[in-house]
């Protein structure tokens, strides 16, 4: 019998699991998936079975991630592509963090396990819940290879000057505090493309990658390695995102302590869930965004501006640290949909040889495309990111070169 060829990709959020199976002979989607509100009376499990095109939806309680996951394994199964075929190679998992340790996508075992547990406390939110998700898939098919993909592992080629915080050394390592940086899996499936796109080696391209979703980051791409990237030790520093604050003086926080009374759990939510966008004006969506500031609405204009004014300092701080730029790349659910924060985030930014074509960025495409003028120095593209797809190849990648 040939080797097997598919890949379940599972990314198991906090209340949520998505999934996609994928067969890497051509890279083709068989069937995507979400449950959502797990743990909530108003569970809802989407599945397509996309060969047929058809979609069903289950709606109920979903207790947790093994009842999630044992109820997508049901619903595969009913199209005939059930976690015992024959045909599927591996699952490969989102993992949010991987700290130092995890540099490339790891074969899951019990040593492994532990690591990721050790890092709960530096990824409270997203490990446990990424745990839960590789010991459900390990019980239920336990002779297949599992792989864990980290959203850190391609920034840990940072070099030490951007990795560290500041502090002293020893109370940074006890404590494992440096920047990880996060949506690594994307940064490095992004600038893969955007190389492709410009007919290039990644080896020989320097890219500045904008991924700009309800999360946001930058990185600074040099020669296909990350060199600096604007998250941190968690998700919570760097640009202006739908709920989180990004950077700001850490004094902010001794401050809401010290005279605002808040408590750490309080001002916790309060940068990360209640600030960015969604603390500017109330909406996080930056669609609703530009309707307001289209029809003049203050706050939103003035959100638009700090998130725009944020986005800027980081593409001249990454035009720094590379020295030569060769494209800018933006990507996710704002940076591919949002043509007027394009534009404005290279405003006035021709001096650094960057330019947008405003004919080309209003062009709306499901492709890599170049959005800049014909002779530009630096390109800017749009380059939609895939990181289930990313996933999975580096999943086979890995199963492929172990079989071998
Ligand atoms: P996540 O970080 O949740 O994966 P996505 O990358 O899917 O996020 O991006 C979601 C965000 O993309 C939405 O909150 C919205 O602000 C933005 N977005 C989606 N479509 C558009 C659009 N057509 N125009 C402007 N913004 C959009």
């Amino acid at each position: 019998m040939s080797s097997p060829t598919r890949v379940l990709v599972l990314n198991s959020g906090s209340s949520s699991l998505k999934y996609q199976l994928l067969d890497m002979r051509d890279s083709s989607r068989l069937a995507v998936g979400l449950v959502e509100r797990i743990g909530e009376q108003t569970s809802r499990l989407k599945h397509t079975h996309v060969t047929d095109g058809d979609t069903r939806e289950q709606n109920g309680p979903i207790a947790d991630h093994e009842a999630a996951l044992k109820a997508v394994a049901g619903e595969l199964s009913r199209d005939s592509l059930g976690l015992d075929s024959p045909e599927l190679a591996a699952i490969g998992h989102r993992v949010v963090h991987g700290g130092m340790f995890f540099t490339e996508p790891t074969l899951v075992d019990d040593e492994v396990l532990t690591e990721i547990e050790r890092l709960i406390p530096v990824a409270p939110l997203h490990n446990p819940a990424n745990l839960t998700g590789l010991r459900t898939a390990r019980s239920l098919r336990p002779d297949l290879p599992q792989v864990a993909v980290f959203d850190t592992a391609f920034h840990t080629t940072m070099p030490e000057s951007a990795a560290r915080y500041a502090i002293d050394p020893r109370i940074a390592d006890r404590h494992r505090i440096r920047r990880y940086g996060f949506h690594g899996t994307s940064h490095a499936y992004v600038s893969r493309e955007t190389a492709r796109l410009l007919g290039k080696d990644p080896a020989e391209v320097n890219v500045i990658v904008l991924h700009l979703g309800n999360g946001a980051s930058a990185s600074a791409v040099e020669g296909g390695r990350c060199v600096d990237t604007s998250m941190g030790l968690t998700p919570l520093e760097g640009l202006v995102m739908g709920t989180r604050s990004g950077d700001l003086d850490p004094a902010v926080i001794f401050h809401l302590e010290r005279v605002g009374g808040m408590s750490t759990d309080e001002i916790d939510t309060l940068l990360n869930k209640r600030s960015g966008l969604f603390g500017l004006c109330g909406d996080n969506d930056m669609r609703e965004i530009r309707r307001r500031v289209d029809a003049g609405d203050e706050a939103a204009k003035l959100a638009f501006d700090i998130y725009i004014h944020r986005l800027k300092k980081y593409i001249g701080a990454y035009y720094a640290v590379l020295g030569r730029v060769d494209a800018v790349a933006f990507t996710a659910g704002v940076g591919e949909n949002a043509a007027p924060v394009r534009e404005a985030a290279v405003a006035g930014l021709e001096g650094l040889g960057l330019a947008v074509d405003a004919g080309l960025n209003a062009v709306r495409g499901d492709g890599p495309r170049l959005i800049s003028p014909e002779d530009a120095r630096v390109k800017v593209a749009v380059v939609p990111t895939d990181e289930e797809l990313e996933i999975a190849t580096q999943t086979y990648a890995l199963v492929e070169k172990n079989s071998h």
